[in-house]
């Protein structure tokens, strides 16, 4: 088990068009024996880092470090990692006994029934162990994944890499897998660097999320403190299962105000604001944190709903006010739908709000 380290590291390919910098100087380390997902949207550079990290891709420059030995110009063979991609690559001709077994054919000095051992204890593990004479094309999308696993498990790796492994299960044997994972992750707890832009599957997951936009890491953090502290505006847009409510504000004389409210805010923050903010700020309330009251005296602003989504066991509306060009969403219980053209007064707490520099996006705390 090891340790990875990535300093500095860029990857950039020549284009028809120019040059593509798919990942731009990054500087990071995955734990030993940690969960780390790399997050993003499409096109931000997540396989382009995991392949370098693999050694299916050099380095335009850079380092990389397994624990403290570097294997940047290391093939993938000689890095002990073990890899499972979108598609599962099962040999399909092969039994599931065949293809695990398959993954210790570059394990040097096991015996035959040495290795066969190993791949009953981990069919055992993974479940699959009275599937173990089947072809792959004889089980289910989820036993398929979990020989995948199974396979690049056996050999023990220092690394274990996923790209998208959940990418083609339906829904329903996605959310299955998310926990198989985590308990096969307790079961061999190998430092692990796994891609998806399913911010669910990344909060449920890891122990680390990297968050990565346009080849750059803008926020690595776990998956609690990337949620209530954002490092930036995009951040805050990116995770979250309802879209956060920006709202631009002034601030002056210890207070913020918006076209719509004026809040007082505590003196630390204020001198914050003062030498962090270029020059207004955006304000971010996630819609969970906003609250609808009864009387409007104890509301900060009023709006008028114009549509709601039915989301489970809530209801988030969608709702606007003249002073705001912005939609505000936020949630009620599932009990009552509301009327068209309903008004809700709407509060929230100081706490739970956000405060970025309107100009950087950055947070100011
Ligand atoms: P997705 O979620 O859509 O898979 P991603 O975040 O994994 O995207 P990458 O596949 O790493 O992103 O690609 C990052 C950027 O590098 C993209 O603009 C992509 O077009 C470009 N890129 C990736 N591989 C190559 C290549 N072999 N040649 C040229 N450009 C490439």
């Amino acid at each position: 088990m090891a340790l990875v380290k990535c300093e500095n590291l860029t990857k950039a390919f020549s284009t028809p068009n120019g040059e593509e910098i798919a990942v731009d100087g990054i500087d990071l380390t995955i734990d030993d024996n940690s969960f780390a997902t790399i997050l993003g949207p499409s096109g931000c550079g997540k396989t382009t880092l995991l392949r370098l990290i693999a050694g299916l891709e050099t380095p335009t420059s850079g380092e990389i470090y397994y624990d403290s030995v570097r294997v940047t110009d290391k093939r993938p063979q000689d890095r002990n990692i073990s890899m499972v991609f979108q598609q599962v690559a099962l040999f399909p001709f092969y039994t599931i006994r065949e293809n695990i077994q398959y993954g210790l054919k570059y394990v040097s000095d096991l015996s035959s029934a040495e290795q066969n051992e190993k791949v009953e204890e981990m069919a055992k593990i993974l479940d699959i162990h009275e599937l173990l004479d089947k072809k792959p094309g004889q089980l289910s999308g989820g036993q398929r994944q979990r020989a995948a696993l199974g396979r690049a498990l056996v050999r023990e790796p220092d690394v274990f890499l996923l790209d998208e492994p959940m990418s083609d299960l339906d829904e329903k044997l996605k959310v299955a897998m998310r926990s198989e994972l985590k308990k096969i992750h307790q079961q061999f707890p190998i430092t692990k660097g796994y891609v998806t832009h399913d911010q669910e599957e990344a909060l449920t997951l890891s122990d680390e999320i990297i968050l990565m936009n346009d080849g750059k890491v803008v926020q690595q953090s776990s998956p609690g403190e990337i949620y209530q502290e954002p490092n930036n505006v995009f951040v805050a847009q990116f995770i979250g299962n309802h879209e956060i409510n920006l709202i631009d504000g002034t601030p002056e004389n210890g207070q913020i105000s918006t076209p719509a409210f004026d809040i007082d805010v505590p003196e630390q923050l204020a001198q914050s604001i003062a030498s962090e903010a270029t020059d207004g700020v955006t304000l971010g309330i996630r819609p969970l944190d906003v609250q609808v009251v009864d009387d409007p005296s104890d509301a900060l602003f009023t709006v008028t709903m114009q549509f709601f989504e039915h989301m489970g066991d809530s209801l988030l509306v969608h709702a606007e006010t003249p002073s705001l060009s912005d939609i505000v969403r936020f949630t009620i219980p599932e009990v009552a739908e509301p009327m068209d053209g309903e008004q809700y007064h709407l509060t929230f707490e100081l706490d739970d709000v956000f405060v970025f520099d309107q100009q950087s996006g950055e947070a100011i705390t």
